[in-house]
């Protein structure tokens, strides 16, 4: 950041002793810059065992083979947001009553909150968009595992694949370094979806820890 969205001023890093951290200050105005992670969403989407992949018209990864998704617009909720990329990519529609949480993964070195959900479809036409070069559903012994787009999908896949064997889903939380991984797994107690009064709908789950 080099200027000031508000003034147009030049912004330095400077300690702000109230957060313990420096943050982009402006020279002229002393507005504060936070910088807060980017958030993705991506969709594993599953049509008879097999899974929607699509292949990357543009780096990073082009040629590669990934999961539809993309970053979250603002005013857009993590479903609207996966929804609209999963058609995007690959024209298939998921509905949000099909939509499962499913992997939410910190890469806190590149600031990025990568969102994961599961789906389950009946309709598997796909209309390859223009972000991509083809899109397909593959079963676990066609997935293209060394074409793959980003080394950390190949983990997500083989466990997604591993849980629909068993038809036994977890809500899973990892963390993410150039240096390898970790990852919590959630036992979900109890899914329900709630109307709170208006004007917000939520989905809530009682998560338990396992
Ligand atoms: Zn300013």
């Amino acid at each position: 950041m080099n200027y000031c969205c508000d003034c147009g001023a030049t912004v330095d890093r400077r300690w702000v002793p109230e957060d313990k951290r420096e943050r982009f200050v402006c020279s002229s105005c002393g507005r504060v810059h936070y910088l807060n992670p980017r958030v993705l969403v991506t969709c594993l989407v599953e049509h008879r065992g097999r899974v929607l992949l699509c292949q990357r018209a543009q780096d990073p990864g082009k040629g590669r083979w990934s999961a539809p998704g993309g970053f979250v617009e603002y005013g857009e909720t993590l479903e609207q947001a996966v929804v609209r990329e999963t058609q995007e990519e690959t024209g298939v529609a998921v509905e949000d009553s099909q939509l499962h949480l499913h992997v939410i993964s910190s890469l806190h070195w590149i600031s990025e909150i990568y969102v994961t959900f599961r789906a389950s479809v009946s309709d598997s036409h796909i209309r390859v968009g223009p972000e991509c070069l083809d899109a397909r559903f593959f079963a676990s012994e066609e997935i293209p595992w060394e074409q793959l787009a980003f080394v950390e999908f190949k983990d997500y896949l083989r466990l997604f694949f591993r849980e629909l064997h068993c038809n036994q889903y977890g809500i899973h939380s990892t963390r993410l370094s150039e240096h390898g991984g970790h990852r919590r797994q959630y036992r979900i107690a109890d899914i329900t979806d709630i109307f709170v009064a208006d004007p917000v709908t939520s989905r809530s789950a009682t998560i338990s820890k396992n």
